[in-house]
């Protein structure tokens, strides 16, 4: 997704270049514009050293440049292919997101934390979305194993660090507002049958 990316490259922009507003959005602009253009991790950010004149980064170590999948984000491996899905109920409209990989170990879980708990906060919300919300939650635990049998991402082949994989999926809201609707559900039901 175009927006998560924006954002992980301005936290990035913020703590490797730093300096004013204005600044940083000069070399934010450059690290995307190098990215829209096909450029790759490391070509973004020494895009975005040289738009404000910040030294470029040391030469990455050879065996960075040897292959091996890579994360979209921070360029470290271990990295693995995979999609993330998150599902927005508006009523009658909805929305189907995903955001694909490579991910390393922390800034896949990121992803993942957010998508799904965004799925269960407010996935349900809709005929459709009622159904589809508990899918697209059960295909993103299923793959979960693929983000959490990865080793911590290697400090020596980040372009930049990797994400904070933030607060499990048991300390945000998504699971305990998606339990309260399925018990309205039931009650609800129950009493319509009991009578
Ligand atoms: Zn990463």
């Amino acid at each position: 997704m175009g927006e998560d990316n924006r954002r992980l490259w301005a936290e990035w922009v913020a703590r490797e270049i730093g300096g004013d507003e204005g600044r940083q959005r000069t070399a934010l602009d450059a690290a995307l514009q190098s990215l829209q253009t096909g450029g790759t991790v490391s070509e973004a950010s020494n895009a975005a050293r040289a738009a404000v004149g910040a030294t470029p980064a040391p030469p990455p170590a050879t065996y960075f440049q040897t292959g091996g999948t890579r994360c979209r984000f921070c360029g470290s491996v271990p990295a693995v292919p995979m999609t993330i899905y998150e599902h927005n109920g508006y009523l009658i409209l909805m929305t189907f997101k995903n955001l694909k990989g490579p991910f390393c170990r922390d800034c896949g879980l990121n992803v993942w934390r957010r998508m799904t708990d965004a799925t269960l906060l407010r996935g349900w919300l809709g005929m459709f979305s009622f159904f589809i919300a508990p899918v697209t939650a059960l295909i993103n635990v299923v793959n979960l194993s693929k983000l959490t049998s990865l080793p911590a991402p290697d400090p020596n082949s980040s372009v930049r660090p990797p994400a904070d994989p933030g607060q499990g999926l048991f300390r945000r809201p998504g699971v305990y507002v998606y339990v309260g609707v399925i018990a309205i559900v039931l009650v609800y039901f129950v009493l319509v049958l009991s009578r």
